[in-house]
């Protein structure tokens, strides 16, 4: 082994990340190597929505492992006939697939929509998508997402995606075609710093895509299990789409996604679809225990109350240090700063024990934990405070 050896150089270099281990994580907390605690508003990026390492998460895991892995795809298993019920229920979808993350539901989602297409409109394959959508990172959902750094990578991109603007109904009807069969949007777009589509505009995409026999998808990986005060962020607007994607918080923490659809859209054959550890009886029963607390009226009234409260506390932030808007729904907000000073926001949060997010240089983007109380989120907003009045204050020596 050379000298040099370092301990974090045999995992591939893809992003810039502290030096820093973690090794435990409880509730809105997570632990270093060290033994040092970091308050987290990050959560795995909308992961984990019952925070870290949730017991019932957990126990459903460690009874489940005892039992049943992997039976193979295959064959049937218990916890996800169980969960795909569970979702049908809870949503107005009528079929589900399980996938391992939220680009391989968003390919699936895809997929079926060309299949659609072949199917029942002439061959129809086109997707309108939106100028800052993110998607993923395979190559079909980098191409579908409007996210401008991806624009000259890993070309040439799959064909097929065209890219209208959010909240512009007449942008999205200017590319409508008789090779367009279906449009899909992030109901809040997340890594482009928290853009929410308006309910309205939503409304209008569903009587748009009724009345050209297109098919709506939501991509409700960051949006979906209850984040913003609803079960999905679909129901806010009141419509009924067609296919949705979920990611992130289904599993609580684990790898688990899944694609819904209603039953006219669920066109898949035999052969079309499949994967090894698809619908594993491991994850899905993560799933469960998590679909279980978050399902729960009182759980969702109670995310909807904590992201007011925290949407107030940013607001009382902002104009005491003259920042810009509060954006976005229950635990999904975004404080727009104004400047491009994310990243060293960021940077001195991490150094005071403080996790948050900059999706884009002039955002701080807040997923807390769906559970997160009260004195957690005064926790992390008195130690902004502090870094906005440090931040301040450099800027104006500077
Ligand atoms: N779609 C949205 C809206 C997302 O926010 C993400 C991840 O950030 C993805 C898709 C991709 O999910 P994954 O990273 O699990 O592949």
């Amino acid at each position: 082994m050379p000298d040099t050896f370092h301990p974090f150089d045999a995992l591939m270099d893809i992003t810039a990340r502290p030096k820093t281990v973690f090794v435990r994580g409880e509730g809105s907390y997570l632990w270093d190597d060290t033994g040092r605690r970091y308050l987290d508003f990050v959560q795995g990026w909308a992961v984990n929505c019952l925070g870290h390492s949730p017991p019932a998460v957990a126990e459903a895991i460690a009874a489940q492992a005892k039992c049943l892995l992997t039976p193979s795809p295959a064959f049937y298993n218990e916890p996800s006939l169980k969960l795909a019920n569970a979702l049908v229920e809870n949503s107005c979808f009528d079929q589900v697939f399980f996938a391992n993350s939220g680009a391989e539901a968003n390919e699936g989602a895809i997929k079926l929509a060309r299949k659609y297409g072949t199917k029942y409109k002439n061959g129809a394959f086109e997707i309108i998508t939106f100028e800052g959508g993110f998607h993923g990172r395979t190559l079909a959902t980098m191409s579908a997402s409007g996210k401008k750094a991806f624009e000259p990578l890993f070309e040439p991109k799959v064909p097929g995606f065209r890219k209208a603007q959010l909240n512009d109904i007449a942008s999205v009807e200017e590319l409508i075609s008789s090779n367009t069969v279906a449009v899909m949007l992030e109901p809040i777009q997340g890594e482009a710093g928290v853009w929410p589509a308006t309910d309205q505009f939503l409304k209008e995409l569903r009587t748009l895509t009724s009345e050209h026999g297109m098919l709506l998808i939501v991509d409700e990986i960051q949006t979906g299990m209850g984040r913003t005060g609803k079960l999905f962020h679909y129901e806010h607007a009141g419509i009924a789409p067609d296919i949705m994607t979920l990611g992130k918080g289904i599993g609580g923490g684990v790898p688990l996604a899944a694609l819904l659809a209603t039953e006219h859209a669920a066109c898949f054959d035999h052969g079309d679809q499949g994967g090894t550890f698809n619908g594993n009886p491991l994850m899905c029963a993560a799933g469960l225990a998590v679909l279980e607390q978050v399902g729960k009226p009182e759980f969702l009234k109670s995310v909807a109350d904590a992201g007011l409260f925290l949407e107030s506390e940013l607001q009382r932030l902002s104009a005491r240090h003259g920042l810009g808007e509060v954006r976005g729904r229950g635990l999904l907000l975004a404080l727009d700063l104004k400047l491009p000073i994310g990243a060293a926001i960021v940077a001195q949060a991490f150094s005071k024990g403080l996790l948050i997010n900059s999706p884009q240089p002039d955002a701080l983007r807040f997923m807390p934990a769906l559970n997160a109380s009260r004195a957690e989120i005064a926790e992390m907003i008195e130690g902004l405070d502090a870094i906005l009045t440090q931040v301040g204050a450099a800027r104006r020596v500077a």
